[in-house]
């Protein structure tokens, strides 16, 4: 038995017949020409059809060259591509969805790989578990940890733990798809659908601060675009520099939300030997020369709420610092930065600073990386969607975990998690644009793809009669062609130790 590459209904009805398509749950009723709630799926001639093209990738013929995207099949000449079937792949991408869940996937495809036969099945899953972590790579302060995130008024997440350089979202998850009313299920998935799109959204977080989410581009905050993301908290940053400000700076004090670094107290500053400068900041004293907590979250600097750095100083010992004492005040971007000189009432006055201090306030700049904002989506395969890869599901998520079957969306690669069940996460940035759909119940429909030898898919109780053979799928009509990125594994070839767990 084989499929077309467009999905049909089992019972085409007359041109003039409205249609019911059983793609998912809502089994729309679609009249002539018109397309159902998702517009996935329309009603062409009394034929059930999914609208999108099938995106098939193709590997370039030489390793690391980068192949423009190809809209459509037209215009592809093949030259940039070694000889198909080995270089092609299907990805779920405009494949369509079977449901319920029983009926074998959309495409069970047949190809070779190194001499092996290999078979991918490729469907367009529906997840109502799913959801996206989100990094934005900032400093400033976004939100208190567990506020809501809010988009037009409803909760669509929360702010999660804090990583290195980063604000961490938690958004989606079937709480927020179908725990709560209509309206925060729709935004959500909404919500979701754009993020996953590489679309950009605009965030409201309680308590904080309203940010422009994008994957792959610099977040926005309170209508500021952010520019680099920290070279290291601020104990880090004196440890990398201090040598760089030995003879220039008495003191160097780096402004950091988390660790603020004193130069003389820390360790760098103690094995080169620098006089304590008796300069004393705020906050709690975690180990010599860093401290915790000197100032409030903010906008300002090194993600702290002051503007005036000068406002953590709590104390100037007089018995260890002198006039004329230098002190450098700097953020762990560069970003801000000020110098001074104390007086004869050892009171910091500003002043110019000088050409060798401003050669390393700008390498620490130099040294922080593009801000980015990055979106992984996060959902579970494994629950009934097995069932359309074989009878038996335990086994599909068993040859998952014993790396038999390797799972890619799109033909990007994923990260499954250890533990039950085939819960994975995947960069969007990785995948082509616009791989995501929804559904109204809500869910989110995302291309995912198990690869793996035939003689293993026999094995874990495939539906062996529904194999097609690659040529056959790329012969058919409605194909989009791109080609596979360069820093994406080749799906058919099988995942490595380091790829899956
Ligand atoms: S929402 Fe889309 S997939 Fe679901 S029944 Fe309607 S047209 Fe089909």
């Amino acid at each position: 038995m084989s499929h077309a590459v467009a999905p049909v209904s089992q019972n085409p009805a007359s041109k003039d017949d409205v249609v019911r398509c059983d793609a998912c749950p809502v089994l729309c009723r679609i009249r002539p020409g018109k397309a159902g709630a998702c517009d996935r799926y329309a009603n062409v001639e009394g034929v059930l059809t999914r609208v999108d093209p099938l995106v098939i990738t193709e590997r370039a013929a030489s390793e690391g060259s980068v192949v423009p995207f190809l809209s459509g099949s037209e215009g592809w000449n093949g030259s940039v591509a070694a000889p198909p079937p080995a270089a092609s792949f299907v990805t779920g991408i405009g494949a369509g969805t079977t449901y319920p869940d029983y009926k074998p996937a959309p495409f069970i495809v047949s190809s070779q790989h190194d001499g092996v036969d290999m078979v991918t099945v490729v469907t367009e899953g529906i997840f109502s578990y799913c959801g996206v972590k989100v990094k934005i790579d900032t400093d400033r302060y976004l939100g208190p940890e567990q506020a809501a995130v809010r988009v037009n008024g409803e909760a669509v997440g929360h702010v999660t733990t804090a990583e290195y350089g980063s604000q961490m979202l938690s958004l989606g998850g079937v709480h927020h798809l179908t725990g709560g009313s209509k309206k925060e299920g729709n935004v959500t998935c909404d919500t979701l659908l754009a993020l996953c799109n590489k679309q950009a959204v605009t965030l409201q977080i309680d308590g904080g601060s309203e940010l422009i989410v994008q994957a792959g581009k610099p977040p926005v905050v309170n209508g500021t675009p952010e520019a680099r993301m920290r070279v290291g908290c601020g104990s880090a940053t004196i440890g990398i520099f201090a040598k760089q400000w030995l003879g220039h700076a008495d003191e160097v004090i780096v402004v950091d939300d988390h660790i603020t670094g004193v130069l003389t107290e820390h360790q760098a500053g103690r094995f080169l030997d620098m006089p304590l400068s008796g300069i004393r900041v705020r906050g709690r004293k975690s180990t010599p020369g860093r401290y915790f907590q000197v100032a409030d979250p903010g906008l300002g600097w090194g993600g702290t709420n002051i503007s005036d750095p000068l406002e953590i100083v709590e104390s100037i010992d007089a018995k260890a610092a002198w006039p004329g004492m230098k002190l450098l005040m700097v953020s762990t971007t560069g970003e801000h930065s000020a110098w001074y000189v104390l007086d004869d009432q050892l009171k910091p006055q500003p002043a110019e600073m000088p050409a060798p201090i401003r050669v390393v306030v700008d390498r620490i700049a130099e040294n922080c990386e593009p801000s980015l904002c990055t979106v992984l989506f996060m959902a579970g395969a494994g629950g009934s969607l097995r069932a359309g890869v074989t009878e038996n599901p335990v086994r599909l998520t068993l040859s998952v975990k014993d790396r038999l079957t390797r799972v890619t969306s799109g033909g990007a690669p994923v990260y499954v998690w250890p533990g039950g069940g085939i819960t994975y996460m995947v960069d969007v940035a990785r995948m082509p644009d616009n791989s995501f759909g929804y559904v109204p119940t809500p869910a989110l429909v995302a291309p995912i793809e198990f690869t793996l030898q035939r003689d293993d898919y026999a094995a874990l109780g495939g539906h062996m009669d529904y194999v097609v053979q690659l040529e056959d799928v790329l012969q058919a009509g409605r194909l989009s062609k791109l080609a596979q990125r360069a820093d994406n594994p080749w799906p058919i070839s099988r995942p490595t130790a380091e790829e899956q767990p």
